[in-house]
């Protein structure tokens, strides 16, 4: 599985460093159940909806350190996230999203792309 996560990484990373040059948007791909799925790729969102309900959202950091940050969408749960979908399924979530440990990653999301916070 060595090669495999090294490989990974490289995709990773070729795909984060061409992002903002082209200014790709991501996208929500939609999954039935409460919990997003541990492995998911660089380039899209997974958002785990059950029974019409949106219970979590779960992406890559942007930065490129590749750790997997999970949102909760639980109106209840403190703190969460609102998310906004377009009709093509691009991501809006309000508030930002502000990493205190780790990168200190902070950035907004917004019809899926990433707006960065000075
Ligand atoms: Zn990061």
């Amino acid at each position: 599985m060595k090669v495999f996560s090294i490989i990974w990484d490289w995709i990773c990373r070729l795909w984060f460093g061409l992002l903002p040059k082209k200014g790709i948007r991501k996208r929500v791909k939609i999954i039935e159940g409460d919990t997003p799925p541990e492995l998911i790729s660089c380039d899209n969102f997974v958002l785990a909806r059950e029974d019409g309900e949106d219970w979590a959202i779960a992406f890559l950091c942007p930065c490129g350190c590749k750790d997997r940050l999970e949102l909760v969408l639980i109106p209840e749960v403190k703190p969460h996230w609102v998310l906004k979908l377009d009709n093509a399924d691009h991501p809006t979530l309000h508030p930002s999203v502000w990493r205190k440990t780790d990168c200190g990653a902070h950035f907004w999301v917004k019809e899926g792309r990433i707006i960065w916070c000075e």
